[in-house]
């Protein structure tokens, strides 16, 4: 199978979050079943170190409202960079300081076309062209328009993956002669959402198949609750719509090869965990009492998230004795009311606000339990690392988390983790109160614990079933 993923960031070469690490690690599983796949991002020049790449020589020219951008396609193996320094070379991916750049619908739409020209010049011919969010999604609207009387692409078919629906690429509808598409494709049937151009729409109304990053978000984004406005054309392409969870790289998030850690641990010997609970706690300076679990969070403090029941249930554990690490970054208030609540809680709550990987490992291998009460989730990576470091995650029955963690049931000793279904903080706090009491009979903890760290969430599974979907794409070409 010949395969294209169009991304606007991955692993290795640049990241801000979890789309990266699909796009990266997918490419390398791809590859590794035995695939001819190529990945191709834009060459962010201040981000990405591209002394590997060599220069192709090919230019792409793009042409949008009378002027022209020109490219530059740089390769090494099977990876691509498209350059254009005028949208790529600056502080930021997306935006800077001051917010998004103005001009994200011409970068991307910029990209989006180039991509198809590039690979056209240098004649490969993929059978199915993976899309990744608002971003690339445009490129299923070019292929069809652009390349309706060109044999070229003929038999390519189109993937949209969506990472997250809550970011569609929304833009006024003056941009539309910038970004070349004409007018008549602004209607509800097409691109228009509202009076706005919406790239995720786009991508939605004319990729050959959709899908997302877990199966219970698949079925969500179809209802007004999760659907951010889109749910209606998502029913109508509901027969053309999938949900595969997103992996982890074992290779990174193993507490038996963690380097990171204190001590590593595995499912046969448990002994390190105990050490790293203590080195945890050294590090964090915080004052629990053996017998207390050490709770913590990681990830972006946002609205998704359920920044205000994590907050809630910081106060809450702190009151019984129990520990609280957070990490993770949000917007300057939200930090500040955590660092506030710092000082109320007796020497039990610690919190980081900045990007810390290296404390993230001693995070994971250091708590007893994660909390992740999110109002939506399409996949979430967090709890699955946890599980595979004996943490046991109490989240929101939602999305990615309720296609992840099984409930504990006490009399039939099964499940891997806690549930709560209603968004709010007493529901929550049943959860964890269940988990508490759970916690306090040792053995019925350390199976929680060793049934969670068995599972397998490797992103070789999610790949097979991604080479099946493509399978699927090729079936399901549209016109
Ligand atoms: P998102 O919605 O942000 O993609 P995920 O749960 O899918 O959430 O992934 C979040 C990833 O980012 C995890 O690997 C987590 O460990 C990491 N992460 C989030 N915030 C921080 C931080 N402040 N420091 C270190 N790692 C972080």
């Amino acid at each position: 199978m010949r395969i294209l993923i169009a991304s606007s960031e991955a692993i290795p070469y640049c990241k801000t979050g979890g789309l990266a690490d699909v796009a990266g690690s997918l490419f390398r599983e791809i590859n590794a079943l035995g695939n001819d796949v190529r990945l191709v991002i834009p060459l962010y020049s201040r981000f990405i170190d591209a002394s590997s790449f060599t220069d192709t020589g090919v230019e792409i020219p793009v042409r949008f409202a009378e002027r022209t951008y020109t490219g530059r396609l740089y390769q090494d193996g099977n990876t691509y960079l498209i350059g254009c320094e005028e949208f790529f070379g600056r502080e930021g991916l997306y935006g800077d300081k001051d917010g998004d750049f103005i001009d994200n619908a011409i970068r991307f739409s910029f990209f989006s076309k180039a991509v198809l020209s590039a690979f056209r010049a240098i004649g490969f011919r993929p059978d199915v062209i993976h899309l990744n969010d608002w971003q690339t999604a445009l490129i299923s609207l070019y292929l069809r328009e652009d390349y309706a009387g060109d044999t070229f692409f003929s038999d390519t078919s189109t993937l949209l993956t969506i990472h997250n629906l809550g970011y569609q690429g929304l833009f006024p509808s003056q941009v539309l002669p910038y970004i070349g598409i004409k007018g008549y494709l602004f209607n509800p049937e097409g691109v228009e959402f509202y009076g706005n151009v919406n790239f995720l729409k786009a991508g939605i109304v004319y990729s050959d198949i959709i899908n997302t990053v877990s199966m219970r978000y698949a079925g969500e984004i179809t209802t007004s609750e999760f659907g951010s406005g889109l749910d209606g054309v998502l029913r109508r392409r509901s027969s053309d719509l999938y949900g595969i969870l997103n992996g982890v790289d074992y290779s990174v998030w193993s507490p038996d090869g963690d380097g990171v850690i204190p001590r590593p641990y595995s499912v046969s010997d448990l002994k390190g965990k105990v050490m790293c609970r203590r080195g945890l706690l050294e590090r964090t300076d915080l004052n629990i009492k053996g017998g207390y679990p050490l709770v913590s969070y990681i990830g972006r403090l946002t609205y998704q998230k359920g920044i205000d029941l994590i907050i809630d249930i910081s106060k809450r554990l702190s009151g019984y004795g129990c520990g609280m690490v957070i990490l993770g970054s949000g917007d300057r208030k939200t930090e500040q009311e955590i660092m506030d609540s710092i000082g109320r809680s007796d020497g039990r709550l610690f919190a980081r606000t900045d990007f810390d990987e290296g404390l993230a490992h001693m995070i994971y291998a250091g708590s007893d339990m994660v909390v992740m009460p999110s109002r939506y989730e399409p996949c979430g990576i967090v709890q699955m690392i946890a599980l595979r470091y004996g943490t046991v995650p109490i989240v929101r029955n939602t999305g990615g988390l309720s296609d992840t963690v099984d409930d504990y049931n006490g009399l039939s000793d099964t499940g891997t983790g806690f549930l709560f279904d209603d968004y709010n903080a007493s529901s929550f706090w049943e959860a964890a109160k269940r988990a508490m009491t759970v916690y306090s009979v040792k053995r019925r903890w350390l199976s929680l614990m060793k049934r969670g760290m068995e599972k397998d969430f490797s992103w070789k599974r999610s790949a097979l079933q991604y080479v099946k979907l493509y399978a699927k794409a090729m079936e399901s070409k549209r016109v």
